[in-house]
């Protein structure tokens, strides 16, 4: 391990924590307390221990920071010079990188995720800002053929004041893929982490700074999705907003935009199917199957969490597997082994619900199946990495987000079979095939109804690929130049040239 990171993990093992984290709401360019004075603590997974308290943010506090927001449209940002922003961003991204070890130290003290997980994600972060950078002064219109006598053309304006609520599983990547293209498009922002995870766009807000942006451009209101998330949501002076979350608050947050009539994209679950045919590369479906669910210990929205497997190689390729997932190491994050805790006590015991139902059920368990006590692991919040074969369709351990390690098998006879078994889902985020054959590769993309489709590389592609959802994994989408469209708004021009001038 690098020397500056290996002394920051030291720093963080002897004392529960770094220095100098930020714990207060960033508003107008301040970190400034909330105006209750409550707070609230934030919980090392990897210890079960509270390791800082933070503000905890409710109405008062939204409506400074979406007062700050609002006013740094009418100061100007929107209007700002595209290459201004475009500097802004580009600085940021290198900020991000400076501050790679801490800010990859304090995410795995917030969220639980092994280290090197959380260093690819603030190199994530630091590329989505370096991509939507080089945006901000191509975002061009048309002109339209309207004939000799008039004059067409479209303008991209900023939406205006946009906000982003996050969840726990990528504090920081998740808010840098939607921030990034909203200040590209000139607009502002107010973001609301989630309450497990506050930190890392805290530091965020300091990186800015740093990198010339105007203050009121960027502001964070830390705290409950209750307390704060709901006024910012239901807020009339939001324009637009990016909410990436859980099925059931996208549904409220979707009712109460509607009151104002507020854009938004929606960002929900998944339960997405990783399609493994007779004819595949047996070795690269294998660990392609073991990062789809084992990654971040299955809290990713587009988890491979369902295994739909072709029976000419069910046996071959489960048996490789089970060996696979219980050689995984497991413990604190910090540790940077293969496996890291959950997220919290309570997400603990959600997934312990499926695994004790899965047990009292007699189901098929081929790897896994317990919360973890043993004290050698660490004293945290642990879930044994789980299979569970020869499931039937309806089963609800392939119907439901589970969120945790728990994969999920079905088997099928045919590849028309695994089509259809990939599409009995109620979303429609990602879907993944490992196969040689070129033309099953293509008929599945065509016929799978998901967001998008990994072939032979599950989670392939970065900040380039449009990413979102179809059916209840939510609409609209982020990364890519579609996510700056989401931030833009067209105005068209038509004119009749031959009375001007006269
Ligand atoms: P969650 O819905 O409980 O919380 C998400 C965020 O919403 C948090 O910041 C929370 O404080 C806030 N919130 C809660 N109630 C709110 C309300 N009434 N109004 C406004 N904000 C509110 O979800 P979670 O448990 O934190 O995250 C896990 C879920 O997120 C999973 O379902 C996962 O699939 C989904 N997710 C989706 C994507 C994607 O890109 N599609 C990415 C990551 C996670």
């Amino acid at each position: 391990m690098p020397e500056k990171l290996s002394k920051l993990v030291k720093e963080a093992f002897d004392t529960g924590r770094i220095s100098n984290l930020p714990n207060k709401h960033f508003i107008d360019g301040k970190l400034v307390a909330s105006e209750s004075g409550t707070e609230m603590e934030s919980f090392d997974p990897g210890t079960g221990k509270a390791f800082i308290s933070f503000s905890s943010g409710e109405q008062a506090d939204v409506d400074k920071a979406v007062s700050a927001a609002k006013q740094a449209m009418a100061n100007g940002w929107g209007q700002s010079l595209p290459v201004n922003r475009s500097r802004v961003l580009y600085r940021a991204s290198a900020l991000i990188l400076e501050n790679l070890e801490r800010l990859a130290i304090a995410e795995t003290l917030d969220c639980g995720k092994p280290l090197n997980e959380s260093l690819g994600d603030v190199r994530g972060a630091a590329r989505a800002f370096e991509y939507y950078a080089g945006s901000c002064d191509k975002l061009q219109g048309d002109t339209f053929p309207l004939g000799p006598n008039h004059h067409g053309y479209s303008i991209h304006e900023p939406i205006g004041v946009t906000a982003h609520i996050v969840p726990w599983n990528f504090p920081l990547s998740t808010t840098a893929r939607s921030v990034a293209p909203a200040l590209a498009a000139g607009c502002s922002v107010v973001v609301k982490p989630a309450e497990q995870t506050p930190i890392t766009a805290l530091m965020l807000a300091d990186i800015l700074k740093q990198a010339g942006l105007p203050r009121g451009v960027y502001n964070v209101v830390t705290g409950t999705g209750t307390n704060a998330g709901a006024p910012l949501v239901a807020h009339p002076d939001i324009d637009h907003i990016t909410f990436t979350g859980s099925v059931n608050t996208g549904i409220s947050v979707m009712k109460s935009a509607a009151d104002n009539v507020t854009r938004l994209i929606l960002e929900l679950g998944g339960k997405s199917p990783i399609t493994v045919l007779g004819d595949c590369d047996i070795d690269s479906a294998l660990s392609g199957v073991l990062g789809a669910i084992f990654e971040n210990a299955g809290q990713i929205c587009s988890a491979g969490s369902r295994l739909v497997i072709e029976r000419s190689i069910h046996e071959e390729f489960t048996e490789k597997l089970a060996l696979s997932t219980k050689a995984l190491t497991i413990g604190h994050g910090l540790k940077d082994l293969q496996l890291g805790p959950v997220n919290s006590q309570q997400h603990l015991e959600r997934i312990a619900e499926y695994l004790s139902d899965a047990k009292s059920r007699g189901l098929d368990i081929i790897a896994g199946g317990n919360v973890i006590t043993d004290p050698r692991v660490g004293a945290g919040w642990f879930v044994e990495p789980t299979i569970i074969d020869n499931l039937q369709r309806n089963d609800r351990m392939c119907q439901e987000e589970i969120f945790g390690p728990v994969l999920a098998v079905q088997v099928v006879d045919d590849f028309a079979e695994a089509v259809d078994v990939a599409n009995d889902s109620d979303f429609g985020l990602v879907a993944g095939v490992y196969t040689s054959n070129f033309s099953k590769a293509h008929q599945f993309a065509r016929d799978v109804n998901a967001g998008q489709i990994y072939v032979n590389e599950y989670f392939a592609g970065g900040i380039e690929v449009p990413f979102g959802g179809n059916k209840k994994s939510g609409f609209g989408r982020e990364k890519g130049l579609e996510a700056l469209k989401s931030y833009s708004k067209i105005k068209s021009v038509a004119t009749n040239i031959s009375l001007l001038n006269k």
